[in-house]
């Protein structure tokens, strides 16, 4: 491996990059810098985020500034405001020692009169959104006939978020006999095709394979019962007590929801969304990078840009619809060398997504088992005992207190105590857990039903585990049958007795001998499987289930068109933190 004076780093910089601790280049450094401190070189690079890709180009590209001349001559392409923030703050550090060197970033939703200004006063290096750059080229207050770089960082997110013709007009104004580099996660046949247009013979450098996911990112799927999919990920966020992530979720109003729920329920989470003001956006990532936040809840589109190097989880609450979605949101963990997870909260109909990422990933994902109350709890306890093992203690500040406190705890002995302690910190916690139901996955769920209730067969037309339900009726599976004494005026007496509101109409019973099943209208199934499931009745606990449809009712419903099982999102979190802040 090379160091960075090998690779040809000028000495200014190299003193300023020491100081930032970076010893060695990274692969993509050294792969990069040197070609780039040549001239009409044109690079693709694909490689994660978190790869040490803006030093890869920075360096070269400080480098190449003439400091007599006071125009631009590099520009950096991004999608976001918050990474060109980034970006310019990362060239401003690695050229602490390049006095003169202005670097100024041009952005959309600040001032452009202060950006005018600072042109007018002359500068080397530009970061710009494509929009704003555009609106600075049409006021003719910037000139790029002297640009000998040109940077297009996360071009994929900039054409997905639609600056296509705008990059087009851009580099319009640029001289061809430039450098030009290209850095993608992904490649996506957009990016193949546009940098085909532009560039005349460019040097391709992977690092890791094309649309490969980071290598030290370890990925999980969890699949649940869509009415569970919010407990499960409490259950997670509970199971990892050092868990620092982003929860994505799929829009701006399932963003908003999941996050109000957490904060409800006394978890250290924010959301983020296209919903909130610009400055709303900034004080929520500033918390979330200071670690004030633990769980940030957020859509793709408003993560973009969001730079924290050290997530430990990323969690997709459901799945994306495209790959390459995927790989950017499980990219942000295991970056910089430290190792990351990322899971995927999903019910039955994903499982066919998760092959296909896999085959693009070429990565293995694992099913996980969705934690129990009780192996919860023993993690957040000894999470617990292990801060209380390392924590500093301040001698000095509490030896005057310490004596009354031997005193007043002088009757009890050192095992009372650690009872005591771990009762006061968890007795919520455990209460919670304790009555909490456990969650099971659908395959659980069923193998269960088939070692409780046998495969009998329903009476009636005896196909599968029922029939299809009538036009507008969702069939729900109930584990109370003949057997329970149980006729169907009871079944409806059960959901009238324990359904506040509106009326629920009930369409075809069929009681078998272990066990029932029965219609409701589509729009009360969520409502009725909320009351009824888990009440006890009949001298049981009542299990109330979509019955699963046969792979031939499965086909009937989907020309049916009929509304997805449990889409509603109306859960009862009830968290035991509630009101307090999770340990972090
Ligand atoms: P980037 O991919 O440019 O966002 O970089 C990811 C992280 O790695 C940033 O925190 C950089 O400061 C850091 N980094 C980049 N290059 C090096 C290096 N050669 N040695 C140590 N850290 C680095």
């Amino acid at each position: 491996m090379k160091t960075f004076e090998e690779l040809g780093v000028a000495p200014d910089i190299l003193r300023a990059i020491k100081e930032m601790g970076y010893e060695r280049p990274m692969p993509v450094q050294e792969e990069v810098i040197p070609y780039l401190l040549g001239n009409e070189n044109e690079v693709i690079a694909l490689a994660q985020t978190g790869t040490g890709k803006t030093a890869a180009y920075g360096l070269p590209i400080l480098q190449h500034i003439d400091l007599n001349r006071l125009q631009p001559q590099a520009v950096i392409l991004c999608p976001t405001r918050e990474l060109c923030l980034q970006i310019a703050d990362d060239l401003n550090d690695y050229s602490k020692y390049m006095e003169k060197l202005k670097v100024l970033p041009v952005y959309g939703g600040s001032s452009i009169e202060s950006q005018i200004r600072t042109l007018k006063r002359g500068v080397h290096v530009i970061v710009a959104t494509p929009g704003r750059l555009i609106d600075l080229i049409k006021r003719k207050t910037v000139d790029l006939q002297y640009v000998r770089n040109v940077v297009l960082d996360e071009a994929d997110e900039m054409l997905d978020m639609g600056f296509s013709e705008s990059i087009d007009e851009i580099l319009s104004y640029i001289p061809e006999n430039r450098n030009m580099l290209f850095f993608s996660a992904t490649m996506p046949a957009e990016i193949a095709r546009i940098t085909k247009k532009y560039m005349r013979h460019p040097h391709e450098i992977i690092i890791g394979r094309k649309n490969e996911g980071a290598e030290n990112v370890k990925h999980l799927y969890y699949m649940v019962n869509a009415k569970d999919k919010y407990l499960v990920l409490k259950r997670l966020a509970d199971y990892f007590p050092h868990i620092y992530g982003i929860i994505f979720c799929r829009t701006k109003k399932e963003t908003q929801e999941i996050a109000d729920l957490l904060i409800r329920d006394g978890y250290n989470a924010e959301a983020l969304h296209g919903d909130l003001s610009q400055v709303q956006r900034d004080y929520v990532m500033q918390k979330f990078r200071l670690r004030n936040v633990q769980l940030l809840v957020a859509t793709d589109v408003a993560a973009r840009g969001l730079d924290v190097d050290d997530l430990t989880h990323i969690i997709h609450y459901g799945l994306p619809d495209d790959v390459e979605s995927y790989t950017h949101r499980s990219g942000r963990t295991g970056r910089a060398g430290k190792t990351g997870t990322s899971i995927a909260i999903i019910h039955l109909k994903e499982k066919h997504k998760i092959k296909k990422i896999e085959n693009t990933i070429h990565k293995t994902f694992k099913e996980g088992k969705i934690p129990s109350g009780k192996q919860i709890c023993e993690r957040q306890l000894f999470n617990f005992i292990d801060k209380l093992e390392k924590v500093k203690v301040n001698e000095d500040e509490i030896k005057d207190i310490l004596p009354a406190i031997y005193r007043k705890l002088d009757w009890l002995d050192k095992e009372d105590i650690i009872k005591r302690l771990i009762s006061h910190e968890f007795n919520l916690l455990i209460d919670y857990y304790r009555e909490a139901n456990e969650i099971e996955s659908p395959q659980e769920r069923s193998e269960r039903r088939e070692r409780q209730f046998g495969k009998e067969k329903p009476a009636g037309n005896g196909k599968g585990t029922g029939r299809a339900s009538e036009h507008g009726y969702a069939r729900l599976f109930i584990n109370l049958g003949k057997k329970d004494g149980i006729s169907p005026q009871n079944i409806i007496g059960l959901l009238n007795d324990n359904i506040q509101g509106r009326k629920v109409a009930v369409g075809r019973i069929d009681l078998l001998k272990n066990f029932s099943f029965f219609e409701v209208k589509e729009e009360d199934q969520v409502r009725v499987i909320q009351n009824i499931d888990g009440i006890k009745a009949f001298g049981r606990k009542v299990v109330v289930d979509p019955a699963q449809p046969t792979p031939s009712e499965n086909r009937k419903k989907q020309i049916d068109k009929s509304p997805r099982v449990n889409s509603k999102k109306s859960f009862k979190g009830n968290h035991p933190a509630k009101g307090k802040k999770k340990p972090f």
